[in-house]
């Protein structure tokens, strides 16, 4: 898409600043009628991107309000259209004529989203970097907002065109290695091919933890409380939450349904969901509530195994022991915490340890003993401490966006190294290359031809 593509469309209307009364409200025009919708409104010539202070008149020539108009011609605007800024006071009902006034000139009123569409549309900026904005807008920490504006300067676009890029090189390499056999290039015996690939397998799994934090910092970590009944799951998170949202009660199987919760921890949002005792149950409504459980499992950042700490019988910190069905049920591999509950009654001391490469801590949800503990662990576990430069904003598209990327990859290597298919290789090197275009919405086949020209002399 280019500027031209976009200018003879519709012109569009908003109010851009916040709903409410405030001293200053703008309304924002895009589009090829822009400037002249706003010359009539203010029987002004608009000089570029000059303030000019001005009367607004209905289009029956009444004063509505006087305040400031700002023209952006475009490809330099934020659209790329001609856009055209009127500032006037942050009324809801003078705000609100005067967009009428300009959808009685022929503009239209502009659909959620629309102007940093029309943006992405015309080149100003990628997709992740779109999303940034509504990203930012909707920040509810600091460190979110901070993140976001990273992502919206193009921080992990950069990243992610990085990898496309080395990918793009990889793919014309095995390509042309293909399709001209002539050359013999043995680019499966060469192992340059298998160096390259495993460094964009590294590069990829960094690009994926850092963004994998980014999004738990914008979106939140998703915590399942998962456990045997009555091990105290309904107990931990109303102590995590403050509040009584679960009941709790010494009856097998009081939590019939899946709760969930939103709570901040130090302002990092968690979304905490307790489910149902997991065990075998003939009653319908239990058993319903057992698949809900093991359905938000699938999704979860994270699991908090909860185990009564005063029942021997659960002496373990292995899920897998604690809980065999744990490994049945989950297609992914999701990180557990081991919370051993209780602690009161099993005069064991509060504490955290790592048991098998996992954290188990110790605690009691009816005390509140160890609760800091469970709190400094979560903060731990969104990477609250690696928040800084580096980091950015991401979302769960984005997240299974380079999954599958990195399956892709992870198919192509298997493909070089056990199968020596180089068809197939280069197969997985395009889905990865698409996974990663979705991302900025900017890989194309035209792209990739191009590539494959410019950087090969086809007719030598
Ligand atoms: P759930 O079935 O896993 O959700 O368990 P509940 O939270 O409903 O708790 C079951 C029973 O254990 C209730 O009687 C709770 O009061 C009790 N309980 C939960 N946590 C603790 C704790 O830390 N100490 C003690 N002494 N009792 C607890």
């Amino acid at each position: 898409m280019n500027a031209s593509s976009q200018l003879d469309g519709d012109t569009i209307v908003a109010i851009a600043t916040a709903p409410g009364r405030g001293g200053v409200g703008i309304i924002r025009l895009s589009g090829g009628k822009a400037l002249d919708i706003a010359q009539a409104i203010t029987q002004l010539k608009l000089s570029p991107r000059h303030a000019h202070f001005c009367q607004f008149r209905s289009r029956e020539g009444q004063v509505l309000d006087t305040g400031v108009a700002l023209y952006f011609p475009g490809p330099n605007s934020f659209t790329g259209e001609t856009v055209v800024e009127l500032q006037g006071h942050g009324g809801p009902v003078i705000l609100d004529l005067l967009v009428g006034t300009c959808i009685a000139h022929g503009a239209r009123q502009a659909r959620p989203g629309e102007f940093s569409e029309r943006a992405f549309l015309n080149d100003k900026m990628d997709l992740a970097q779109a999303e940034a904005i509504a990203d930012l807008i909707n920040s509810t920490t600091e460190h979110a907002a901070l993140n976001a504006t990273r992502s919206l300067q193009g921080e992990f676009s950069a990243q992610i065109d990085a990898l496309v890029q080395k990918v793009t090189a990889l793919r014309v390499y095995v390509e042309a290695a293909i399709d001209f056999p002539e050359e013999e290039i043995d680019f499966i015996g060469d192992g340059q091919v298998r160096e390259q690939l495993l460094g964009i397998i590294k590069q990829l799994d960094k690009v994926r933890a850092a963004a994998r934090q980014g999004t738990l910092i914008q979106e939140g970590m998703k915590l399942v409380i998962a456990g045997k009944p009555n091990a105290g799951k309904s107990s931990l998170l109303n102590a995590l939450s403050g509040q009584d949202t679960a009941i709790v009660t010494p009856i097998e199987g009081t939590t019939r349904d899946v709760l969930r919760e939103r709570i901040q921890v130090d302002g990092l949002p968690l979304h905490i969901v307790d489910t149902a005792g997991l065990r075998d149950s003939g009653d319908a409504v239990e058993q319903e509530g057992i698949r809900r459980a093991w359905s938000e499992m699938e999704s979860a950042d994270r699991i908090l195994l909860v185990v009564d700490g005063a029942d021997s019988g659960h002496n373990n910190d292995d899920p897998g022991v604690i809980w065999p069905e744990i490994s049945e049920h989950l297609t992914r591999t999701i990180p557990v915490t081991v919370i051993h509950n209780k602690c009161d009654l099993s005069n064991r001391p509060i504490g955290i340890s790592e048991s098998q490469g996992r954290t188990v801590i110790e605690l009691s949800a009816r005390t509140g003993d160890g609760m800091s503990l469970l709190r400094e662990h979560l903060k731990d576990c969104m990477g609250y401490s690696a928040v800084n430069e580096g980091s950015f904003s991401a979302r769960r598209r984005h997240l299974a966006a380079l999954d599958q990327a990195a399956d892709a990859l992870a198919t192509g290597r298997y493909q070089l190294e056990n199968a020596g298919a180089g068809e197939l290789l280069a197969e997985d090197l395009r889905l990865c290359q698409d996974a990663l275009g979705e991302i900025t919405g900017k890989v194309t086949s035209d792209q990739l031809l191009g590539e494959i020209f410019s950087s090969f002399c086809i007719g030598k």
